[in-house]
This record gives C-alpha cells, structure tokens and sequence, in this order.
C-alpha cells in the first residue's frame, strides 16, 4: 500500500474547463463567421439511459452556445427511414454533426447505419473512414470517449512514452481506439479481453491501465501494480447506485492515480462530443 492515497483525475472539472473555452470559440465563430455549430441526435427507442445521454449532450449544446436538434423514432422504426433521415441531415446546412444514440434495438443494421453518417458529420468518430485515419495518425473527428481519456492523462500529467498500457476491453468504441492513441503517443500497448486467461497478470504489469468492460468491480487492488495511472471507463448500476469497472476504494490506496466513476472519463465523453461538432463546423469554413 502507498502512504499517499491516489490523486483523483477530476474529469468534471476538466471537461467544465474545455467547454468554457468552447463556448467562447463559438461566441467568435458566430461574430466573425456567422458560422453556429450544429448537432443533430437521433434517438431510437426509450431506453432510459439513452434518453439521459441525449438529454446531458443537448444541455451541453445549450450550455455552450451548439444548435440542437433532437429526432426521436419508436422502438420498431424501420431502417429505410432512419437512413432517409440520415441522409437530410447529411444534406442540412445548419447540422455538422450527426449523433445515432447506441445501442439500436436488435433489428436495425447498426454498422449500415452508422455508415450512412457522412464521415464530415461523424462526429462519434465511428465512420471506418475517420477509423482508418485514427490508424494512420491522421484523425480529426476521433471517437469522444478515447480522446477524453488522452486529455485526463495529459491533464493529470502522466508520461505516456515508454510506459506499459493496458487496456481491458476491445470495443471499436473504447478499448480499439484508446489502443491507438496511445501507441500514437509511444507506450507500449497490451490489449486484454473477455478472452484474456489470467487478467491479472496482464493489468499488474500496467504503468497505464484502461478498464472498458462493463464489469462491474472486474478489477480488484490485486491486479494492480502499485503507483500505476487507473482509468475507470465502466459505467455500471448495482443497487441502482452507479459504479465501474474497478474496485475504487481498494485500488485508491494502490495507484498514483485514478477517475472516479461518476465524475471521471463521463463528462469528457461529451466535452468531446461538442470539440468534434466545432470542428466539423470550422472545416466548412476551408
Ligand atoms: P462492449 O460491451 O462493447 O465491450 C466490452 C469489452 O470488454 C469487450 O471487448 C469484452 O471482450 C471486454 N470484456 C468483457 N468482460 C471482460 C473480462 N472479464 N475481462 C477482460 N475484458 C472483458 O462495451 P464498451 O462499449 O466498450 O463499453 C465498456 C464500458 O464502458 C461499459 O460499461 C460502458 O457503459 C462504458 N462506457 C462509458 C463511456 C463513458 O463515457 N464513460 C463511454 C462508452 C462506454
């Protein structure tokens, strides 16, 4: 156990700090560009957990100075009018960003859907066009939540060439992507899975560890290394209080630091939700 408990990586704070900056960025796009950033959601479905995402993304919008537009369907919507949706606003003027709320009931083809979003209004980074410039380093809309955790790291002041990354979790919307931005800044990257034999021997040798599971307490003060960089991605519900993917308490007394969950790498999600809707504007201005 360290004498000094880990310092919290305050990702409220932070991302309250970015979308200040953003607020006055389009203030003055506004002013000398007559340029207002749009971001249109489509929300299928009344999963009470989607309906508060949308719901937190559209009071940032307010909160920054965004256009919004909310499109909802019913859980059984057919595809060919999701596309057609998809497609006007691919068209719309005012719109540069288009979000589809995940998860789609089971009868929508998710990956044709998320195609259909123009890769210049990806703003959730999934389009395999902005996918294949993530791999090749050349990303300008990357997906929200491995961009927010590269911010807490450098916010937190973590060295990140050099340094053991793991990363729990392989979704094309975490672990893969998480994976590539930090290879990008030089660690040396182990990417562990559902699959992975033996977790533990993979994550106590972690400078960096990224846990994007979805299981709740799936890390424990074991399997981690002592002064080691935790970044709690989980967002679970026991008793209908939320937690993540680590043993918070436990781990506390172990590593240099940790995100909290609620609180932690949530907030960045959004803050960088909104960065990549400013710049998607901005690059209709070229
Ligand atoms: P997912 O279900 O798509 O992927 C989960 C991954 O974890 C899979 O690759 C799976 O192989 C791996 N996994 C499952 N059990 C494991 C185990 N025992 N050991 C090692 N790996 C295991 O989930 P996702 O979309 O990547 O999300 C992961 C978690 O992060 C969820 O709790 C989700 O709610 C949360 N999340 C949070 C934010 C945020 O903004 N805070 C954003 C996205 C996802």
């Amino acid at each position: 156990m360290r004498s000094i408990p880990a310092v919290l990586i305050d990702g409220r704070k932070i991302a309250a700090e970015l979308q200040a900056g953003m607020k006055c960025e389009t203030e003055r796009l506004k002013s000398e560009q007559n340029l207002i950033p749009g971001l249109a959601t489509i929300l299928i479905g009344d999963d009470p957990a989607s309906r508060t995402y949308v719901s937190m993304k559209k009071k940032a919008c307010d909160s920054i100075g965004i256009y919004h537009e909310e499109h909802a369907f019913p859980e059984d919507v057919g595809e060919g009018e999701v596309i057609r949706l998809i497609r006007q606003l691919n068209d719309a003027s005012k719109i540069h960003g288009i979000l589809v709320q995940l998860p789609l009931p089971p009868h929508l083809n998710e990956r044709k859907i998320l195609n259909t979003v123009s890769p210049k209004k990806d703003v959730d980074g999934f389009h395999p066009v902005n996918m294949g410039n993530l791999i090749i380093s050349d990303g300008t809309l990357v997906p929200c939540t491995p961009a927010g955790i590269m911010i807490l790291l450098e916010r937190a002041g973590v060295d990140i060439e050099g340094k053991h990354a793991v990363i729990a979790g392989r979704s094309s919307i975490v672990g893969k992507p998480v994976a590539l931005m930090l290879l990008a800044k030089h660690a040396t990257v182990t990417i562990c899975h559902s699959k992975t034999r033996n977790l533990g021997e993979y994550t106590r040798r972690a400078d960096i560890l990224v846990v994007a599971a979805g299981r709740a307490k799936l890390i424990t003060e074991d399997m981690v290394k002592e002064g080691a960089v935790v970044i709690d991605v989980g967002i679970n519900r026991i008793d209908g209080k939320l937690c993540g993917d680590v043993d918070f308490e436990g781990i506390r007394k172990r590593a240099s630091a940790i995100t909290p969950v609620p609180g932690g790498v949530g907030p960045m999600t959004i803050a960088m939700l909104m960065r990549n809707t400013i710049t998607a504007a901005k690059s209709t201005l070229k």
